[in-house]
């Protein structure tokens, strides 16, 4: 079947008991056993629970991988694989990425012994330098957050098993509706579900889907191990959310088109980062790799701080909020927001300024989204 159809019915069959064409919420934290281990394959909610099951199931069949795995947030999912890398493991990891996950790298595990370097995997004789040295894993975003660079999966990924070195995706601003990393290669696909797959700013979630047996049964033990794993409410929502993925992710792709190409014409803006438009560097690249170019536009507008704000103050469609992925539009200023954490020096070395703004064009008219960022330039 066809990916739209899937998208409702993949691991979400009518409920046997009733007939309930949605996956019931089943709101329970412990299952009965008739003797001691003796049970219907649940024993209590946070090693596996229906609702999440099915959640799990979907998510390995959309991602095309042997196991899906719900997570409390997306960045329990990224501290969750990284429990199955002890200190001394060494990470080769793209250099733009989102806040949270360098905040995760370098704040949290560092001073466990992680070491994680990070290159610009658009260049691909950097990726093959830095694995000369014995690396665990290599770990990036395409498109990245929050310059929009395109990576290309295959390509690392035949550098990375010439290495022997399994690769991790972050799927989050792509969804499994325009790539699909496993496909490609890649051994992990990473999402925050708060995004794109839950899509209605509703929820907060994550998720790891993976190809391999062996990491199936390590990270399934990890989650059960560990304990960050979503409700089952949460989970109901995150399914609501993927039957209209493929709606959603071409109407995001049609606003941020409209919003891309006003941005690109006007003279208040220094550059617009957007891999459908045709002047993107790896445009040729995205339209191979990717069935769509997703939501997220991002902009650099000169002038400093006070232009920038001046910009955000007169929007009026986009609410000023963290986060993206869902119906409703929304800004955020990267440096003072979303990438806080990261040093100011290091940020900017590699074009997070003072001056770039992310866009998260929802699914309102496209024309309402292009008039509002044209008014809001008009006052810079
Ligand atoms: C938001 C986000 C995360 C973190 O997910 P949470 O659900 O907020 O924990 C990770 N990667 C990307 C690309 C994101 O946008």
């Amino acid at each position: 079947m066809r990916f739209d159809t899937r998208l409702i019915h993949e691991g979400q069959s009518p409920d046997p008991l009733t007939g309930a064409v949605n996956v019931p919420i089943y709101l329970s934290s412990t299952f009965r056993q008739s003797a001691p281990d003796v049970h219907q394959g649940y024993v209590y909610s946070r090693s596996g629970n229906p609702t999440r099951a099915a959640l799990e199931k979907t998510l390995a069949a959309l991602e095309g991988g042997r196991a899906g795995l719900a997570f409390s947030s997306g960045l329990g999912a990224l501290a969750t694989l990284l429990e199955a890398y002890p200190s001394g493991s060494r990470i080769v990891s793209e250099v733009d990425l989102y806040g949270g996950t360098w905040r995760l790298f370098e704040h949290h595990r560092r001073q466990f012994g992680l070491r994680v370097e990070y290159v610009d995997m658009r260049r691909l004789d950097r990726v093959r330098a830095a694995l000369r040295e014995k690396t665990d894993l290599v770990y990036l975003e395409t498109p990245t957050n929050p310059l929009l660079r395109i990576v290309d999966i295959s390509a690392v990924v035949r550098l990375a098993r010439a290495a022997h070195v399994p690769v991790a995706v972050d799927n989050t601003f792509a969804t499994p509706a325009l790539q699909r990393p496993l496909e490609l290669g890649a051994d992990i696909v990473l999402h925050s579900m708060t995004k794109y797959l839950g899509g209605h700013s509703d929820i907060v979630g994550g998720a790891l889907v993976v190809r391999g047996a062996k990491d199936a049964e390590q990270l399934a033990w990890l989650q059960n191990a560990v304990g960050a794993v979503p409700s089952p409410f949460d989970c109901f929502l995150v399914l609501r959310g993927i039957h209209t993925l493929g709606v959603r992710m071409r109407a995001h792709g049609a606003s941020a088109a409209a919003v891309a190409e006003v941005l690109e014409r006007h003279r208040k803006v220094r550059a617009v980062h957007y891999p459908g438009l045709s002047s993107h560097p790896e445009h040729a690249l995205a339209r191979r790799q990717m069935d769509g170019y997703g939501g997220i536009v991002s902009v650099e507008i000169p002038g400093g701080t006070s232009a920038v704000l001046r910009f955000l103050s007169h929007l009026k469609v986009f609410t000023l909020a963290e986060s993206l992925g869902g119906v409703e539009s929304l800004v955020d200023h990267p440096a003072t927001m979303t990438h806080a954490s990261v040093p100011r020096a290091e940020r900017e070395a590699h074009g997070v300024t003072e001056g770039l703004v992310r866009l998260s064009c929802g699914i309102e008219d496209p024309a309402d989204l292009a008039d509002d960022v044209r008014s809001a330039l008009g006052a810079v």
